[in-house]
């Protein structure tokens, strides 16, 4: 038999520990394991490379993804998709891993729909946006990277009596801010599942201020529902309490990168491990996904389509703890 494994869209801490569990699985059942280069595109261009316990050595500590990874546009095209499916024939691979996150897993859903070819998708993704998990590829590196940098940014702010507004990645889900927002201690936190609005956040800001506090620290997710970005909103406030030196951090790539964290690799190792094993039970259109500490399969219509909802308890943890 022989896999073929690839990374797509948006790369992220721990899809290389992802890429050497997969290829170290297939070596251990004796399967062949044939790695594409820059996701889909690597697909068309017939852009692969054999692999081997041995080609994967060193790379469990390293961000990003040594397979690269691409936004295909042609992938999205039947003519494009049929071209992939014929470097799939060619170079006889009988099923195909995928570690991306929702995009990539609508581009296989569609793939394996048109030309049958067995799937198993690993979420790879910092948003942690993806049902049928609790925990997706390079999320808590990067919480823990967003931690690090407010840390540093709270030092000025104190230092100057600051209000700083740091915005965080996360268009369509708050996890990465609300959890992070907790963890270093921000005033406030807006995210784009829940509607503050800007008065409650003056307000909050005006009570923080009269209860002794000279600076704040406030994170935003990128998506936040106030329909203004975070300059806008810094300008906002700064106008309102014109007393306040404010200041915008947007933290931007550096969410992404960097070596993960030793949950991210423990979670790669055994999703990698849990999709080969799944593939050869005959498994094929499912997302490998941890609950509760153990391995699921969620199908990848379902993967897709679902919500990974937040956690609404924090978001009291959070008010309780900013007074
Ligand atoms: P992510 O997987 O991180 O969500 P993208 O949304 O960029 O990233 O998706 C990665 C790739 O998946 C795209 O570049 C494209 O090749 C493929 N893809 C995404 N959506 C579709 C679709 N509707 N049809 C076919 N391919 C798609």
């Amino acid at each position: 038999m022989r896999i073929g494994v690839l990374t797509s869209g948006g790369d992220a801490p721990g899809m290389n520990a992802a890429v050497r569990a997969v290829v170290r699985t297939c070596a251990f059942y004796k399967i062949d394991c044939l790695a594409i280069l820059k996701g889909y595109q690597g697909l068309i261009e017939d852009n692969t490379k054999q692999m081997n316990p041995r080609s994967v050595n060193n790379i469990i500590n390293k961000g990003g993804t040594v397979l690269k990874s691409a936004r295909c546009l042609e992938f999205r095209t039947k003519e494009g998709r049929q071209k992939a499916f014929e470097n799939i024939k060619k170079n006889k691979i009988q099923a195909l891993v995928v570690i991306g996150g929702d995009g990539s897993f609508t581009g296989a859903m569609i793939f394996q729909s048109e030309f049958n070819i067995p799937i198993i998708g690993i979420p790879g993704t910092i948003d942690n946006d993806i049902y049928g998990t609790s925990h997706t590829i390079g999320y808590d590196t990067a919480l823990n990277t967003v931690i690090d940098a407010i840390d540093k940014i709270r030092d000025t702010a104190i230092s100057h009596n600051r209000l700083f507004f740091v915005e965080v990645m996360g268009r369509d889900a708050g996890h990465l801010a609300l959890n992070t927002g907790i963890g270093a201690g921000a005033e406030e936190i807006l995210i784009p599942e829940e509607n503050m609005g800007l008065n409650r956040l003056l307000e909050s800001l005006e009570r923080s201020e009269k209860s002794g506090k000279s600076s704040s620290i406030v994170v935003i997710a990128e998506g936040g529902k106030t329909g203004k970005n975070v300059f806008e909103i810094a300008e906002y406030v700064e106008k309102n309490m014109p007393h306040y030196e404010v200041r915008v951090s947007v933290l931007g790539h550096i969410q992404r990168g960097g070596s993960p964290s030793c949950f991210d690799r423990v979670l790669a190792s055994r999703m990698g491990v849990y999709a080969v094993e799944s593939l050869l039970k005959g498994k094929s259109n499912v997302m490998v996904g941890i609950k509760e500490d153990d391995m699921i399969l969620t199908s990848l219509d379902k993967a897709i389509k679902g919500k990974s909802e937040i956690n609404k308890n924090l978001i009291r943890v959070s008010d309780i703890l900013s007074i």
